[in-house]
């Protein structure tokens, strides 16, 4: 039986990532900073007590290297991070040196215990900031415009550099937004899909949103893990970019779901202090290197996600 251990197991993609690992028989243990966290996504997926979970500081390299020599994983996914870009204008440093020394330490705990773990890490379409051409490809020119993106540029080239080295089984998966209903309620789609659903009960008068003419490439999270299953799965280790192949902008979204809900327009309402320091206009990706090598198949248009999360939330929210 194979082994896998997942960083950040009490976020979005951790939940997801540790289902489609138990599902094909892999032994999942779960690192979080704090075993009183909520598993509020393992538990939804009913899958908390198959997952063995451990506490761990990842900016303890001497704890990391301990628990890697005693579990003795083959792969490990590197999900944990602080992961908000909003956030990261507020908390720029601790981003930056949460998001960069876990890296290091993992790696080089790998390195020293066993280099033949093989390493997933968590890039983002963030790195490439400032377009200057799209769509974006795996060869496209890194622009960091956040501390979050930054961190991620930074904790990226570490990997690179590590592979390039040492030849350790390193891929990154530059990831582009992907959501679920276990997304953090401060992300931009739960958010949206949440809220709405409040006016529509009568719970809330209005939705306040930032700059929404802003355009992003959006997919669904359970098939993005996927792919980060696959990466480890090649031949060589190998960067790819996971990504739907198209942008939508914000107010589409919000008007999509506004009209589902019966919603009138006038209700959304731009609040400036939502507004970033800098933000990417639009961005999307090329999907063909990861279906072709990887063999990872995603036909999702976003509207269809939407309409999938939607329901979820209502059937959650009655529930409740
Ligand atoms: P998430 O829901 O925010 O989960 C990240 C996990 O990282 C948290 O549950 C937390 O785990 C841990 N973490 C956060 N800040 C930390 C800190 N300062 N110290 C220690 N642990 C910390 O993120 P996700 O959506 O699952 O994303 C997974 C990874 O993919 C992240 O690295 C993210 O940056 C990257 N990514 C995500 C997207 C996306 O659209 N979702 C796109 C591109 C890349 P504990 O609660 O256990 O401490």
């Amino acid at each position: 039986m194979k082994k896998a251990i997942i960083t950040g197991i009490n976020g979005q993609d951790g939940a997801y990532l540790a289902q489609f690992l138990l599902n094909i028989g892999y032994e999942v243990t779960g690192f979080t900073r704090k075993n009183t966290a909520s598993f509020k996504g393992l538990n939804y997926l009913q899958i908390k007590d198959k997952v063995k979970i451990v506490e761990c500081n990842l900016l303890n390299i001497e704890q990391v290297s301990k628990l890697l020599g005693a579990i003795e994983p083959d792969e490990i996914y590197n999900l944990s991070a602080q992961s908000s870009v909003s956030k990261s204008y507020q908390e720029p440093i601790d981003t930056f040196e949460f998001n960069t020394l876990s890296v290091f330490n993992i790696i080089e705990s790998i390195k020293k215990t066993n280099p033949s773990i093989k390493l997933y890490q968590a890039s983002s379409s963030e790195m490439f900031g400032s377009v200057k051409k799209l769509p974006i490809t795996e060869e496209s020119i890194i622009h960091p415009v956040s501390p979050y993106a930054i961190s991620k540029v930074a904790a990226h080239y570490t990997c690179v550099n590590y592979r390039e080295s040492y030849g350790m089984f390193i891929s990154c998966g530059i990831l582009f937004n992907h959501e679920s209903y276990l997304r953090n309620d401060t992300f931009f789609i739960k958010k949206v899909i949440r809220e709405s659903l409040e006016i529509s009960l009568g719970k809330r008068e209005i939705l306040k949103v930032g700059n929404i003419d802003i355009k992003r490439d959006f997919g669904f999270a359970p098939k993005y893990v996927e792919a980060m299953y696959l990466m480890l799965q090649q031949e060589k280790p190998c960067d790819f970019l996971i990504c739907s192949g198209k942008s939508v902008s914000l107010r589409e979204i919000i008007y999509y779901i506004f009209e589902k809900l019966k919603i009138s327009k006038s209700l959304c309402i731009i609040d400036p202090a939502f507004y970033r320091p800098s933000d990417i206009e639009d961005i999307y990706g090329i999907n063909e290197k990861a279906k072709k090598e990887l063999n990872w198949n995603y036909d999702f248009n976003f509207f269809e996600v939407l309409d999938l999360l939607l329901e979820e939330e209502v059937k959650n929210y009655k529930n409740k």
